[in-house]
């Protein structure tokens, strides 16, 4: 029998069916309350306790592998929570030698300043060693900027090429009559 959900309202039925297919395709009935494919809404309950299973079961699994970031926001909370901005500056700030010629490496910087006006696409200085890496530690110095594109600079992130490194650093030297 079909009705529409006011005449279920009025007559206080729980569901009503309208013989016609939710958007879903199910001819089937709907709740009064909300008008909504009891099929479909079935479907929804369950979807939404898989994800919540499986939400759990990840935050499981999240906080087992990364005790090493919970105990290290133990040790120093305020340390921990420096986002990623406040750490790259003292990133740069630690790798920093005295030595290091502060005037070249501000040219190095306005020189990408002017090729960013010049250039259709935005330029920006990068560590060809870079400087936070688990396995090497770059200066924050002239020799070891680089203006690249920042295309470029997003797909190497904090990445290092080992090989490249060495080629670039044999070439460096080689420039200053270091090696043979
Ligand atoms: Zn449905």
């Amino acid at each position: 029998m079909s009705i529409t959900r006011r005449e279920a309202k009025a007559a206080g039925q729980q569901k009503y069916s309208t013989g016609r297919a939710c958007k879903h395709g199910h001819v089937c009935e709907r709740y009064t309350q909300n008008g909504a494919c009891v099929v479909c809404s079935r479907l929804h309950s369950k979807r939404q306790r898989q994800d919540r299973k499986s939400c759990n079961e990840y935050q499981r699994t999240y906080s087992g592998k990364n005790v090493h970031l919970l105990k290290r926001y133990l040790r120093d909370p305020k340390e921990f929570c420096f986002d990623k901005r406040t750490r790259r500056r003292r990133a740069i700030q630690r790798a920093t030698p005295c030595w290091a010629d502060r005037q070249i490496i501000r040219s190095v910087y306005a020189k990408c300043v002017y090729l960013n006006e010049a250039m259709r696409f935005p330029m920006e200085v990068t560590h060809a060693i870079p400087l936070q890496n688990r396995a090497v530690c770059g200066l924050h110095i002239a020799d070891n900027l680089r203006i690249v594109s920042r295309t470029l600079n997003q797909q190497k992130g904090n990445k290092f090429d080992r090989k490249r490194a060495e080629v670039e650093l044999m070439g460096w030297l080689r420039e200053r009559g270091l090696t043979c």
